[in-house]
């Protein structure tokens, strides 16, 4: 999640040309800016003003210092006068922190009858930022540029939407998932090179057997696991069978244990997120359903039958979107509604949705479960709310990651349904289901994804250019025959920029 002590600084170019005067003059600007875009509702982090730098040696001693410092999440860069991009080469070059070159000026307005020779030479990043642009594309620095005053809503937006994003990206560096249990048999679109994933995306992933899981259930006190159950029912409606003296009571005692047993084990291996399999249940007494369902609300990143890639994600976009209304889960697009001019998708899993995303108090229900063959499940049913939301999908094509996100409305449910035990939110994808379903076929997505209703396509793509894989994106505006000639160049650019 995001921290207190994250920070990005503001470093602002300049250069001894200027005088003294000109140079106190950058830096109380710069001072300004930093202070008024870390007062700006919906900033993550903190924004800092560092100094303003002016020569090759500080630029590079700030480089370094930005990366070995572990509250600083990104850098902004900003030429408020002329800053001879040469001196930036060295720095640039050791630069590990994503970076936004804010293209801004101090003024928002020319002073028409005021303008003179001294107001041109301190306003110059109009032409101060072409000159860093031009260094930074020469040297294929990837980067997001924010072009705008920085008083304006929407440049503040795009600051905060990437400042997510670099949130979400140093959550990942050095970060932990743990596997109990490999991916489900046969199964293409979870498995992945975990070893290129480490190299691009900083995190780790590895397995452990599901029996050492197991003896961290079973060391759980009766004490802890009846304060659990006691939780559940303050917390969720109890469904039949499992008050107080009724027959699957023990079950939802057995289901409290699992939760304490894997909060221990992610709590003890400092884990940010996990995955299971239904075909590797070894000693487990139920497929924890319940128990991933809160653990995911508490942060942790989780991912069905091994999926490790998508439990990566899902934390990532928890921790960007930390803070704002509504939530992110696990998803799976489970089954369409084809009526004509009412088409869209039942998005479901097994058990395993967050509660984030639930509209109404979640009632915890026990049912049986068809595969696994272990007993019944216990889980929480809900509904989700309506509203713009986004799926992201993370996939490995072999010789790249690619993030997929589809643009969807979510709708309130439109009929209640009785007979479905688990918790379920329908939408339509942007363009339309069909068009939307296509491309999605066609980019290889997976049928796993990370749903957010909180987070939005640009936070997904300054992720993407952060990590620096490929984005592909289905909008409102996607058009097949477009789509499938962006797949194809995608295809070149990567058979020649090969990742690890
Ligand atoms: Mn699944």
């Amino acid at each position: 999640m995001i921290a207190k002590e994250w920070e990005i600084w503001l470093l602002t170019g300049s250069q001894h040309l200027y005088g003294k005067k000109t140079l106190d003059e950058v830096a109380s600007d710069a001072e300004l800016i930093a202070n008024s875009l870390n007062k700006s509702e919906g900033m993550p982090v903190r924004i800092i003003h560092r100094s303003v730098l002016t020569t090759a040696e500080e630029i590079l001693q700030s480089c370094k210092e930005a990366n070995h410092n572990k509250s600083c999440i990104g850098i902004i860069t900003w030429m408020h006068t002329f800053s001879p991009a040469k001196m930036w080469i060295n720095g640039l070059k050791i630069l590990h922190k994503p970076i936004l070159h804010l293209h801004t000026q101090f003024r928002r307005d020319i002073p028409w009858a005021g303008i003179d020779m001294d107001y041109m030479n301190l306003h110059q990043s109009a032409h101060g930022d072409r000159e860093f642009g031009h260094l930074m594309s020469r040297m294929q620095v990837e980067r997001k540029v924010v072009v705008g005053h920085w008083q304006d809503t929407e440049t503040i937006n795009e600051i905060s939407t990437w400042a997510r994003a670099a949130a979400g990206w140093n959550d990942w560096q050095g970060a932990k998932f743990v596997r109990f249990g490999d991916n489900m048999r046969n199964v293409a679109v979870t498995e992945g090179d975990k070893v290129s994933a480490e190299y691009q995306f900083g995190y780790s992933v590895n397995t452990h057997g599901v029996s050492e899981l197991v003896k961290r259930i079973e060391e759980v006190s009766d004490g802890d696991s009846e304060a659990l159950v006691k939780e559940y029912e303050d917390l969720y409606q109890l469904g039949e069978g499992l008050k107080k003296g009724q027959p699957h009571r023990q079950s939802l005692a057995e289901a409290a244990r699992i939760e304490l047993g894997m909060k221990f084990f992610l709590e003890e291996g400092n884990y940010k997120g996990f995955t299971d399999t239904f075909e590797d249940l070894h000693g487990l007494k139920q497929l924890p359903g319940i128990a991933v369902q809160r653990l995911m609300q508490a942060g942790y990143g989780f991912g069905a039958e091994g999926d490790w890639k998508t439990a990566a994600l899902v934390r990532a976009m928890k921790t960007m979107s930390y803070g704002l209304p509504g939530g992110n889960s696990f998803m799976e697009d489970y089954t369409y509604h084809l009526e004509p001019g009412h088409e869209m998708v039942l998005g479901a899993h097994m058990l395993e949705i967050c509660p984030s995303i639930a509209c109404e108090k979640p009632s915890c229900e026990i049912h049986p479960l068809s595969i696994g063959g272990k007993s019944d499940p216990v889980r929480l049913v809900f509904d989700s709310g309506p509203g713009p939301a986004i799926n992201a999908s993370l996939l490995d094509m072999g010789n790249r990651f690619r993030l997929l996100v589809n643009e969807v409305m979510a709708i309130a449910p439109s009929h209640p349904l009785p007979n479905l035990p688990v918790a379920r939110v329908m939408w339509q994808p942007y363009p339309d289901l069909k068009k939307a379903c296509h491309a999605w076929i066609l980019a290889g997505g997976a049928h796993h994804t990370c749903y957010s209703q909180n987070l939005r396509s640009k936070h997904m793509e300054d992720f993407a250019s952060m990590a620096g894989i490929e984005f592909v994106l289905i909008d409102k505006n996607t058009d097949i025959y477009q789509f499938k000639n962006h797949l194809r160049l995608n295809e070149v650019y990567y058979q020649i920029n090969r990742s690890f």
